[in-house]
């Protein structure tokens, strides 16, 4: 999907500019209005941003031999127009790239990173592993205006130049007025598991933002799912990039590494040919390992988060109902694959809530835990019809015997889609096991519809609700 940065607003002003003062024609400052991301927390300094390297080397970039690994090659596009700056950007660019490097495992408590192609092997200086890494081209293309036209361009003075190779993504900082956008061409299988000429992004204004958000659609992801949904901004680099610069906190859009064989449908209302894909597996990236320090984490299954694998009306599968009340997946509301009501994905669970007693829905399976280390639960509900249920976690020790229980407060229903968290909770002494349930006390009748579960460890912290 063909996407603006924050610069494609100018074009249109530099264009009013130029008709009625006669000033000079447009001038491309790729660092004009860039500003780094710094939610949910602050990056590090330049200095302390590791150097990702070189994870293969290729001597001719355009024709990779065929026993390389797969990798994203990064281009330094230049423009007769604006002249050729790669001495002045080359180390800006590669500080970049590893800023991209940094937030895609900083994003998650799982070490995973991106392998880079260079063009030889660099020396231990920053300023030759920045040249090995960035490769520069003059684009061979006529003097961009900042048309997406312009942008179709790149990818064909790409091709051109042989850049077209399957073992190979690649990535343009453009030094010109193009704008930054994604090949949609790129975005659909086969092409996720497979590079070539298809697949190759740009940025025309350069901080990780830009760059990560357009990098992560050549890795395969869409947007934040409050697009689709319309929930209000949401906090994700796939959506505020100018704010924000982590993956899918949530685990439930774009990027699980804890189990990179799930999968998650996306942009279904807008998109009749959704299809499903996670990040964590494509090939330009390493094994994910759990697991390290990150902004966000979980310990439920991809199917416990996003309740995807039974069709609307079944029953879902991995969780259990007690008390007052009964359990389906949402029904649907004509289209027999998606669930009338969901946050993420296709699917919710809808609890009809009865009166007679408290009711629960409990994510069947137990979790393992360290007592003395915290946890914490989030989940996301909704109502058309008034109603409280409150968040629950269950200990256990190693016989399976019950332990204790910690609530949250009553949470009133909303008809969007709330967050709402219990935690951080300290796990008992004794505690190997927890339990985490929604609850509904007793003399309540409405149901409500539950979806985007997640359970983060919280040592040395995790993310906050929403
Ligand atoms: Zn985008």
């Amino acid at each position: 999907m063909l996407q603006k940065s924050r610069w494609v607003a100018i074009p249109a002003l530099a264009a009013i500019i130029v008709a009625m003062t006669a000033t000079p024609a447009y001038a491309h400052d790729p660092f004009s209005g860039a500003s780094e991301p710094t939610e949910p927390y602050a990056q590090p300094v330049d200095a302390s941003v590791p150097k990702r390297g070189c994870a293969t080397v290729t001597t001719t970039p355009t024709a990779p031999p065929v026993d390389t690994i797969p990798a994203i090659q990064i281009i330094y596009g230049w423009h007769a127009s604006e002249g050729n700056n790669y001495d002045a950007y080359v180390e800006r660019i590669a500080k970049i790239v590893d800023r991209v490097d940094w937030l895609l495992d900083e994003s998650s408590d799982y070490d995973q990173h991106i392998n880079f192609s260079c063009r030889y092997t660099p020396n231990n200086t920053y300023g030759d592993y920045a040249r090995a890494l960035v490769v520069p081209l003059q684009l061979s293309i006529p003097t961009p205006t900042g048309s997406y036209g312009d942008w179709s361009a790149v990818g064909s003075a790409l091709n051109a130049a042989g850049y077209d190779d399957a073992k190979r993504w690649y990535f343009v900082f453009t030094d010109a007025h193009v704008p930054s956008g994604t090949n949609t061409a790129c975005m659909r299988p086969p092409a996720m598991t497979s590079g070539g000429s298809s697949c190759w992004g740009t940025a025309e204004l350069w901080d990780s933002g830009v760059v990560g958000h357009e990098m992560l659609h050549l890795l395969g992801a869409g947007h934040a799912w409050s697009q689709e949904t319309n929930q209000p901004y949401w906090a994700d680099i796939m959506y505020g990039w100018t704010d924000n610069w982590m993956l899918d906190q949530d685990f439930n859009t774009n990027y699980d590494p804890s189990e990179p064989a799930a999968s998650f449908y996306r942009d279904n209302a807008n998109d009749p040919n959704a299809y499903a894909w996670n990040v964590a597996r494509h090939p330009v990236l390493t094994t994910p390992v759990c697991c390290d320090v990150g902004h966000s984490g979980d310990l439920l299954t991809a199917q416990e988060r996003t309740i995807e694998a039974d069709d609307p009306s079944g029953t879902p599968t991995g969780f259990s109902v007690s008390g007052g009340g009964w359990f389906q997946v949402t029904p649907s509301c004509g289209n027999n694959a998606l669930s009338c009501y969901y946050y993420d994905n296709r699917r919710s669970l809808q609890m009809n809530v009865q009166p007679h007693a408290e009711g629960k829905v409990s994510v069947t399976s137990k979790k393992a835990v360290t007592a003395g280390q915290s946890y914490k639960f989030y989940a996301r509900l909704r109502s058309a019809s008034a109603g409280n249920v409150k968040l629950r976690l269950s200990w256990y020790n190693a016989s399976n015997t019950w332990l204790s229980d910690n609530d949250s407060g009553l949470f009133p229903m909303a008809t969007d889609w709330p967050e709402r968290t219990l935690g951080p909770v300290t796990a008992p002494a004794g505690a190997t096991q927890v339990q985490l349930s929604v609850v509904s006390p007793a003399g309540q009748a409405f149901s409500y519809q539950l979806d985007s579960l997640q359970l983060m460890r919280c040592n040395p912290n995790c993310r906050a609700g929403m």
